[in-house]
């Protein structure tokens, strides 16, 4: 008997093998490929092209797996067509080795049993009612989203929810955007559930990855915990996803197999035909978007926990006060922060910046001190005295030679978070302070220091972005934004969306335990458009807004674009192949050709970067007229062409 065996390689389509076991598809066997042996899965459908001059060789055996099912095999066939990648490599986001999938010893999966205990949590009216909601229809594919304030008590609705679902003998896949969170967010879900759920991100042990992949795969493990990767695990018997903060865009996986995980989530609801649910307290513009049009049904936490109210704004005019030279918090800055100080308030400086100045140049030649593998400026990190890349990671210490004469003399313009913990430092003694960043905050002490935050151990904490990201820290009651004017600067179609998502974000940080307060913006531009969307309590006057700009301007998500990055280590090469290109595929391609313009960031690794882009009607036509393109044309060797289906960073 003849069966096609997808293999978790390059190749979009599956190989053909004889075999006389009984194998039946989502079956996973061992294989001969080329002088190695690898995994596979038989496949629903053979290859089309049959190429008739090679020897069809045999299988070696079947794998002892509860073998994958057919809804997941067509969520990953569709998940290849929508994103533009080789069928292989899909199922590489799923698989494992042979040895990691067959071997898992039943006592390992104890501590995952479901115990459900009775908890004395009790839910509110208004949670109440959500989850009435949230419960319709939840026994086939629909989306629901849940909309409420940070601090609400979203989570605890959604485990309510989850718990009917496992109740009944299902499984469920909770999505969270960032690991750092899972942490804080595993103690909520023992406490609720009084069980261990499994967590998943690329972070895990190798032995751990083993086991939960096993877990999930034979239905001994109910529930996990994970980023986007948790995605491709092979549930036997999933009944529910959740995504906590659906409009991060961190979901959005930009390198190497390109994905969007929240819209890919829903997808595979859709294939398994189960409930999915979005929480948020912000939708995305494309969630608000499909709420509207009645696709999404929704309900909405209006109160926070405690009946704690919303933090207050208040704008410092930075034009008021005479900032001195390389000093960044103003003298009302300080009076305020005292003031929260005495109370016993826990005070954020926010600075979406990390390192100690973002600018390193020469006072003698003038010149900046760039990476020599970007077309970016090195970044000084104080505490570790050298010069980083945060896009490639090349170091380089401070020491140049001149191009007047000896050695360059630096200067450090602007600040990073490091800077401004200095700064603090020097204003308020005597006070525990931190900088929470991912240079900080990835380390294996990052659990202990949550917790001396959380117990106000800590007064002052210094934060990137990393802080806005679902952390609970009971006394934190003073947010000051150093420069909001930074996050004016750039041009992105999703600026606006980006920044009215942080600051709310950030601001949920404080007030949690219902103390009053306040969010302090420090800016030179008192008339932006950006600081009253943020202050605005309703955050749907601002998603209306943004929705008729996306509209009137044909972008997402009302049209689809697809970007294409043509790579290369010759400027001037890469370049004409892109008009070469270009003109291969328009016309020939359902969509508009845009471009080509060099990328943002036009040197990075090493190679140049050039872009395109296509924009077209929301079809699949877009992808497969493009694909079917791109599989007639060939780049010359040392040119690469990647393709990213809606596209979040435009680098
Ligand atoms: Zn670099
Ligand atoms: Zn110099």
């Amino acid at each position: 008997m003849k069966v096609p065996i997808l293999i978790p390689n390059i190749f979009n389509h599956p190989f053909t093998y004889n075999t006389d076991l009984n194998l039946k598809v989502g079956d996973y066997v061992v294989v001969p490929f080329g002088k190695a042996e690898l995994t596979g899965v038989v496949w629903d459908e053979f290859e089309r092209k049959t190429n008739k001059n090679f020897i069809i060789k045999k299988v070696s055996r079947k794998l002892n797996v509860p073998s994958l099912k057919k809804n997941t095999i067509k969520f990953l066939n569709w998940f290849s067509e929508y994103n533009m990648t080789p069928k292989g490599m899909s199922l590489k986001l799923l698989l494992l080795s042979s040895k990691a999938i067959e071997e898992h010893t039943s006592n390992v999966y104890e501590q995952f049993k479901i115990d459900i205990k009775q908890n004395k949590i009790e839910l509110s009216q208004d949670q109440k009612s959500c989850l009435k909601k949230m419960n319709i229809a939840n026994d086939k594919f629909r989306v629901h989203v849940l909309q409420g304030t940070t601090g609400s008590g979203k989570t605890m609705v959604y485990f309510e929810a989850l718990k009917d679902i496992i109740k009944k003998g299902f499984q469920g896949l909770i999505l969270l955007p960032e690991i750092g969170l899972t942490g804080q967010f595993q103690n909520k879900f023992v406490e609720f559930f009084g069980f261990k759920p499994a967590v998943w991100h690329s972070g895990i042990t190798k032995k751990n990855k083993e086991i939960i992949w096993s877990g999930i795969a034979n239905n001994k493990i109910k529930v996990v915990i994970g980023a986007r990767s948790s995605l491709f695990l092979p549930f036997k018997k999933l009944g529910i996803i959740i995504v906590d903060e659906e409009h991060d865009q961190s979901y959005k996986q930009d390198e190497g197999v390109t994905y969007h995980a929240r819209d890919m989530a829903i997808s595979r609801a859709s294939f398994e035909n189960i409930p999915i649910n979005l929480i948020t307290a912000i939708p995305s513009i494309e969630t608000f978007d499909n709420i509207k049009k009645g696709k999404y049904s929704l309900s909405k936490l209006e109160q926070r926990y405690l009946n704690a109210s919303l933090p207050n704004y208040e704008i410092i005019n930075l034009n008021n006060t005479k900032l001195e030279s390389q000093n960044w918090i103003s003298k009302e800055i300080i009076e305020k922060v005292k003031f929260h100080l005495k109370k016993n308030d826990q005070v954020l400086f926010f600075l979406n910046r990390r390192g100690f100045s973002p600018h390193v140049l020469c006072k003698k030649c003038f010149s900046s001190y760039t990476c020599l593998n970007c077309s970016i400026n090195l970044v000084y990190h104080k505490k570790k005295n050298f010069l980083l890349c945060h896009y490639c990671g090349y170091k380089a210490l401070l020491n140049r030679d001149c191009k007047k004469e000896g050695k360059c003399d630096f200067i450090f313009s602007g600040p990073g978070v490091e800077r401004i913990s200095d700064e603090v430092k020097k204003i308020f003694l005597n006070k525990e302070t931190i900088i929470f960043s991912s240079d900080t905050m990835n380390k294996k002490n990052s659990l202990e220091t949550l917790e001396k935050i959380t117990n106000n151990e800590i007064q002052i904490l210094i934060g990137t972005q990393l802080i806005s990201k679902g952390f609970h820290f009971p006394n934190l009651n003073c947010i000051v934004v150093v420069d909001i004017d930074l996050s004016s600067q750039g041009h992105d179609l999703r600026g606006a969306e980006k920044n009215l998502q942080l600051y709310h974000q950030l601001s949920g940080r404080a007030g949690r335990t219902g103390k009053p307060a306040t969010v302090y913006f420090q800016t030179y531009n008192l008339d932006t458009k950006m600081i009253s969307d943020i202050t605005n309590k309703d955050p749907g006057i601002f998603l209306e807004k943004e929705l008729k700009i996306r509209r009137e301007n044909n972008l997402p998500p009302f049209q689809r674009f697809i970007a294409l990055i043509i790579t290369g280590n010759n400027e001037k090469d890469i370049e004409k192949e892109a008009y070469k290109f270009k003109s291969f595929i328009e016309g020939a391609i359902e969509g508009k050709v845009l471009g080509p313009v060099n990328a943002p960031i036009f040197r990075l690794k090493r190679m140049f970067r050039v872009r395109l882009l296509i924009r077209g009607r929301k079809s699949l036509k877009v992808q497969t007229s493009l694909a079917k393109m791109m599989q007639k044309y060939n780049f010359p060797t040392g040119m690469k062409l990647t393709v990213d289906v809606d596209p979040i960073n435009f680098n």
